[in-house]
């Protein structure tokens, strides 16, 4: 059965869906199969796997239960999330162009910016928040147009289906990191997206404790292609990080739940704080796009911004008096994390293009952790008092 018209709920497929691999034992989880090669019965004839690099079973297993939950026909896992951008962009060739918000998450930044425009690919990065700038930035050479929704840090929204029928009308291709929100939030392929990406790292895995990429696809032709790539360019995900994923993402609809409760809670906690300037969260109605948010996502997500009030608390007393969150990079994992993006994160992107994203040094993003919400309030209210 095409698992796009698998309609089963989505908490009973990230459970079941490809995790029954082993027919000796009957293990109800997955093994891992940590075996570079696999022998063959006899010339040409063996059990479907013949070496890891381009197969392995646990693979296979976290592959086939990502498909499902974003509803695509297949996936592939990679080693990072970088590795599943790095395989998208090698769908293009040199001369082609591609167009991407001007906030956008500051590595995939890096990569298109420092490295793929090297290779002859050219990249013009526009306010995606206004499909209107995407229309006028298209030429004829325009192949590919990269949608990240929620903006990473700053929480802006693209209209899916306004960009992605403005793109499909000229043949090009469609991509949407859709790590911010899950599948759990956020089904791109239900606007019409040829691929689907995910850093695993983040909400996938869900526990801080592998990095780990997916490239999810729209039709078999991309996925075809998509599987030449990963073995061809050698990005494929090593078979015991695609077992903690798999263990990771069984638990993605309640922790997704609970990520969003703490975040909301954070969000009108700090709206409310004479210390902080600005809030964005997609959850509170004084985001201005709403109205798009409720259209086009089923939840809000964990991740909550602020600009802090520097003359009244200063940054470096701030992190440093908070208990429950760790000042860290990434995101999406159980325990709570903040950081500053301008010199953390995002720093990679430069001074002049993190001001034009928005981003500034008082720019503070907090990943909602699952703990109890009022000792993660009680935290930020006593780093916030100066
Ligand atoms: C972390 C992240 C990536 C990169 O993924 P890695 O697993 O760190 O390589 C890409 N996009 C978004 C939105 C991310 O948060």
């Amino acid at each position: 059965m095409p698992l796009q018209r698998d309609k089963k709920d989505i908490r009973t497929r990230a459970v079941h869906t490809g995790v029954y691999k082993d027919a000796s034992y009957n293990s109800v989880t997955t093994p891992i199969y940590p075996t570079s090669t696999f022998y063959f019965d006899a010339l040409r004839k063996n059990k479907g796997y013949d070496y890891t690099r381009s197969g392995n079973p646990t693979r296979t297993a976290l592959e086939e239960n990502i498909a499902s939950l974003e509803g695509g026909v297949g996936a592939s896992a990679t080693a990072t999330g970088m590795a599943a951008i790095t395989t998208a962009l090698f769908f293009l060739k040199p001369g082609d162009h591609v167009i991407t918000g001007d906030d956008i998450y500051g590595g995939t930044y890096r990569l298109f910016d420092q490295v793929f425009s090297s290779w002859g690919i050219d990249f013009h990065f526009v306010h995606m928040r206004d499909p209107n700038t995407l229309r006028k930035a298209l030429t004829k050479k325009t192949k590919m147009v990269w949608i990240e929704t929620p903006s990473n840090p700053l929480l802006n929204i693209v209209d899916l289906e306004a960009v992605i029928a403005l793109a499909r009308k000229k043949d090009i291709l469609t991509v949407v990191d859709n790590t911010f929100l899950s599948p759990y939030f956020q089904k791109p392929f239900e606007f019409g997206a040829d691929m689907v990406m995910h850093s695993t790292t983040k909400y996938l895995n869900g526990h801080s404790d592998v990095v780990g990429g997916a490239l999810v696809y729209g039709n078999k032709e991309l996925e075809r292609k998509g599987r030449f790539l990963i073995n061809a360019l050698g990005v494929s995900q090593a078979p015991f990080d695609a077992w903690l994923v798999l263990r990771g993402v069984k638990t993605l609809a309640q922790r997704m739940e609970a990520h969003q409760a703490n975040a909301r809670t954070i969000a009108q906690f700090l709206e409310k704080h004479k210390s902080v300037k600005k809030v964005y969260y997609p959850g509170l109605q004084s985001h201005p796009q709403y109205a798009l948010i409720k259209k086009q996502m089923t939840g809000f997500g964990g991740i909550v911004s602020f600009e802090l009030d520097t003359q009244n608390v200063p940054l470096d007393a701030f992190f440093r008096k908070l208990k429950y969150f760790s000042l860290a990079e990434s995101l999406g994992g159980v325990e709570s994390l903040v950081e500053h993006p301008y010199s953390m994160s995002h720093a990679s992107m430069g001074k002049a293009a993190l001001k034009t994203s928005g981003i500034t040094p008082e720019t503070i993003r907090i990943s909602a952790g699952i703990e109890g919400v009022q000792d993660l309030i009680n935290d930020l209210d006593h780093a916030l008092c100066g």
